[in-house]
């Protein structure tokens, strides 16, 4: 038997048999030819919840891969094709895709079946115009349906793989655009909010250990690159994307002192950054990095924007309390997580992880779909005072990253479990479904408003749960009719 791993060597499994249709009739002959299976169907397996996970059949579709551009003004384009080829399909029409997330390695379907996102804009889930999926119908014969309206649509935007097969998808896109970048350091959120205006696109990272921000303020230009874009290029490739990866993954995996990281946050990360050097450059090449050189492990939590100041405040105190014995929460905190019963498994978790990378913040729009993590809240109002202006309804996706080695991860396992949870009861945060996710389906109804029609959707298109995996069961629920 083969044994699948995903890229953060955290999920293991091994299914009965892998295939890799090369289209839509070698797709239904292999769900024919396995009446009695369950199936899932993966993308890169950059996910690190265990979404992927099946004893059935494993389906990989990258052989079913094209794009074609629509005189629409969209791309229909194959569920197994990778972001990055697909930018590089739409980049010699000169178009582009309206979001993406921090690396182009992950599958249309992956991508969107998870909300996949960047900042500023919406998850790319949003931008699903139809979807063509492969599924059973009541009598357990695979049959083909095309979403492009409805609930349905709604559902099939942001799926985890439940609906069946997807083996097609349709999607917005836009004409190719720069953007112009320039770094700044802040010392609150509300002077992070105030050039949010001037620039949407902006992204910014909370610094460990010296607890002060640094942003990216990015904003659309018309000018297509800077005289310095190539310098700029190389610095953030070396910089960022090379050194401050093995920086951090050093500091994880060796030198266990604690001291060594809030040493390096403080005196020396600082001092590497360039500050205010404004840099136009495509936005493919400023909205990705390579993220992905390095082996690590992720968490991502999101908060509406009236809560990410004290969602930001609680991290800070969680953080302090896992790496060090003398830290504690303030006494309101203490209160709240005494009503919860956890202070004793607090109490074991102290100096069991100590954070060691940027901790990065990006704004998403919300989204029309029934379960990305930016999608709405039904009729809930926002819990301001005053009606809600523009922005009011953004999310903020808070990500948690670590470099430990696959075997030592206890401690971020323990501060993942914590700060879940935590975040989902006190601030309405919702988890990342792609990412280290262990929310139970009775938090998530609270979180998703319109998970029981989500169900609903799920039971008309996979009557018999063959989609369906253990993780599913516990996050999202049962859902066989
Ligand atoms: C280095 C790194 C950086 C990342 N950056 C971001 C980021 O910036 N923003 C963000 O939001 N996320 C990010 N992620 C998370 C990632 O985008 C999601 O986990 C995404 O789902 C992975 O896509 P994939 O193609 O690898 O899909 P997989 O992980 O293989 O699968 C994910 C889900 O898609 C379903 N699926 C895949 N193909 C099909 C299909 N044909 N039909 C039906 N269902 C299907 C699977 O069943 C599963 O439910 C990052 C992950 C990594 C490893």
């Amino acid at each position: 038997m083969t044994t699948i791993e995903n890229f953060g060597e955290n999920v293991s499994f091994q299914p009965q048999g892998i295939y890799f249709p090369e289209n839509v009739d070698e797709l239904l002959q292999l769900m024919s030819d396995h009446p009695e299976s369950q199936f899932r169907a993966i993308g890169s397996l950059h996910s690190w919840s265990d979404v992927t996970i099946t004893t059935g059949v494993l389906l990989n579709l990258k052989n079913i891969d094209s794009v074609t551009i629509t005189e629409r003004g969209t791309v229909v384009v194959g569920a197994g094709c990778q972001i990055k080829n697909l930018l590089a399909a739409l980049s010699k029409k000169k178009m582009t895709l309206p979001s993406v997330g921090l690396i182009a390695e992950q599958t249309v379907a992956g991508a969107t079946a998870t909300g996949t996102h960047g900042s500023g804009r919406n998850s790319l889930s949003h931008y699903i115009r139809s979807v063509s999926i492969a599924h059973f119908d009541e009598d357990g014969r695979p049959v083909i349906s095309t979403v492009d309206s409805g609930t349905e649509l709604l559902a099939a935007r942001c799926s985890l793989g439940l609906m069946g097969v997807i083996f097609e998808l349709e999607l917005e896109i836009r004409p190719e655009y720069s953007i112009e970048e320039h770094g700044r350091h802040h010392s609150t959120l509300n002077s992070i909010f105030e050039m949010e205006k001037t620039y949407p696109l902006q992204q910014f990272y909370l610094m460990p250990w010296s607890w002060s921000y640094f942003a990216h303020h990015r904003r659309e230009t018309e000018i297509s690159a800077s005289r310095f874009t190539w310098v700029y290029r190389i610095y953030r490739l070396f910089v960022v994307d090379v050194l401050l990866h093995i920086v951090a993954m050093f500091l994880a995996r060796f030198f266990r002192f604690k001291w060594a990281i809030r040493f390096f946050y403080r005196a020396v990360l600082p001092f590497t950054i360039i500050r205010n050097w404004k840099v136009a450059d495509r936005s493919t090449n400023q909205l990705t990095m390579n993220h992905h050189w390095f082996r690590h492990l992720e968490i991502e939590l999101f908060v509406r924007r009236e809560k990410l100041p004290t969602a930001m405040d609680f991290l800070m105190d969680a953080l302090k309390v896992f790496a060090d014995q003398k830290s504690s929460f303030s006494k309101v905190i203490n209160e709240r997580l005494t009503a919860l019963g956890i202070e004793k498994e607090l109490e074991n978790a102290r100096g069991r992880y100590c954070h060691h990378f940027p901790i990065c913040t990006r704004r998403i729009m919300e989204d029309e779909t029934l379960l990305s993590m930016a999608c709405g809240n039904g009729s809930e109002k926002p819990e301001c005072d005053q009606r809600p202006t523009e922005g009011d309804r953004d999310w903020f996706a808070i990500s948690l990253i670590s470099f430990q080695h696959p075997s030592d991860r206890d401690g971020f396992f323990a501060f993942a479990n914590f700060i879940g949870p935590c975040f989902a009861q006190f601030f309405g945060g919702r988890s990342h479904w792609g990412k280290y996710n262990q929310l139970s389906h009775e938090t998530n109804l609270r979180l998703y408003p319109r998970l029981d029609e989500f169900r609903e959707v799920i039971r008309r298109f996979d009557p018999e749960g063959r989609f369906q995996n253990k993780w599913l069961d516990r996050t999202v629920g049962q859902t066989e009719s």
